[in-house]
């Protein structure tokens, strides 16, 4: 059963665009079938789905070490200097969409009272879904199901059977999955596992999923309780972005912004998750920002305009994956594309990373080929690890 579940998984990835650019991946899995009393205890609504019972584990840290190595270790400043092959770049449109903070919950999914705060969560979802109906390529992950749940409500049944297509195909995927992005150190494990609950079950309920990965892009800082948690309800793999500058300072010069973290010490490595921090918060690379509430320069390509900046820019989109890629063991990096509450217009967010997107794969000499992507997919095919 759960070597189906893996599959299905897998097949479900390769139908995505991406399955041209990788052709190789690998399977490890290990199943656990611990028998988790004491979860059966602390998750009485999860228990439902069918991740809990089944955990899926990465064999180890062994296997980020076997990918690429780099060659060069010297930071470059220049699209000429690039010293290695190929790197794949998953790029993961998405938006951070606080359940309450500066505005109430409701005035952030209308967009009222935006003079406190320029956020409107509807038109997130309306001209997301839209674009990713426009084009099969495009990817989106969506986070905090409070919102969802009051979109969802509001749509047709056409639209409502469009969105399962889209989630079925992977081009929409719900990460985190619960009613928001709890913080880690002020809430109480029972509300923790409650909201987590309401999400999952609705997801489950609705288009049949099971979310498998934490991405808490958000909170500020990180205990080895919530990991503990979420290997617990059965995630395999936990993203984020808030740790300490100089532990991050560490972990770039050392390459372990990737890990496998055993947060409960007292079961072993059983609970181990693979863990992976941000390279650049949860934003787009500076500069490359598209969103409407950005002033960064749209990308300008009739080569005609004096203002053409296309290829300057696409070079430096280009040198500064490069660089990234100096700090990872392997040559799939990923990168978010989105901050707070951003893509309430994704047309134009998406425009302008199609022309970068196009433009450098159109020039396999630079060495970075681009894409949309989700966490999901760069995990089952850009590591191999799922
Ligand atoms: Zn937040």
């Amino acid at each position: 059963m759960l070597k189906t579940k893996i599959y299905n998984l897998i097949e479900k990835s390769l139908k995505r665009s991406l399955k041209l650019i990788f052709t190789k991946f690998t399977i490890q899995m290990q199943n656990l079938m611990t028998t988790k009393l004491f979860l059966l205890c602390l998750f009485p609504f999860i228990i439902t789905s069918s991740s809990l019972n089944q955990t899926m584990r990465f064999g180890d840290d062994q296997m980020l070490r076997t990918h690429h190595h780099h060659k060069s270790f010297e930071q470059f400043t220049s699209i000429d200097s690039i010293p290695f092959g190929t790197i794949n770049v998953h790029l993961i449109p998405h938006t951070h969409d606080d359940v309450g903070w500066l505005k109430t919950v409701d005035e952030y999914f209308y967009g009222s009272s935006n003079d406190i705060q320029n956020a409107q969560v509807q038109y997130v979802l309306d001209t997301v879904i839209v674009e990713l109906e426009k084009d099969p390529s495009k990817h989106f992950i969506y986070v905090e199901v409070a919102f969802f749940i009051k979109w969802w409500r509001e749509q047709t049944e056409e639209k409502q059977d469009s969105v399962r297509r889209l989630v079925a195909s992977g081009q929409l995927e719900f990460i985190n999955g619960g009613w928001c992005m709890n913080d880690e150190a002020a809430p109480y494990y029972e509300d923790i596992i409650d909201q987590m609950t309401l999400g999952h079950q609705f997801l489950k309920e609705t288009f049949n999923v099971t979310v498998e990965i934490g991405w808490h892009i958000d909170p500020f800082g990180h205990s080895s309780t919530h990991a503990s948690l979420f290997s617990q309800m059965g995630f395999n793999a936990f993203f984020f972005a808030r740790i300490d500058y100089q532990d991050k300072d560490y972990r770039l010069d050392n390459k372990t912004m990737e890990m496998i973290w055993n947060p409960h010490q007292a079961s072993g490595e059983e609970h181990g998750i693979f863990t992976s921090v941000n390279y650049y918060n949860y934003q787009a690379p500076p500069g490359f920002c598209f969103d409407q509430n950005c002033n960064d320069q749209p990308i300008m390509d009739d080569p005609r305009l004096e203002e053409y900046n296309l290829d300057e820019r696409a070079k430096t989109f280009v040198t500064y994956f490069k660089n990234m890629a100096l700090h990872y063991r392997h040559s799939d990096l990923m990168h978010t594309m989105g901050e707070d509450f951003q893509y309430s217009n994704a047309f134009k967010y998406f425009k302008n990373v199609d022309k970068l997107i196009k433009h450098i794969n159109n020039h396999p000499e630079w060495g970075v080929n681009l894409f949309y992507s989700t966490p999901l997919a760069l995990m089952l095919i850009g590591l191999g690890i799922l």
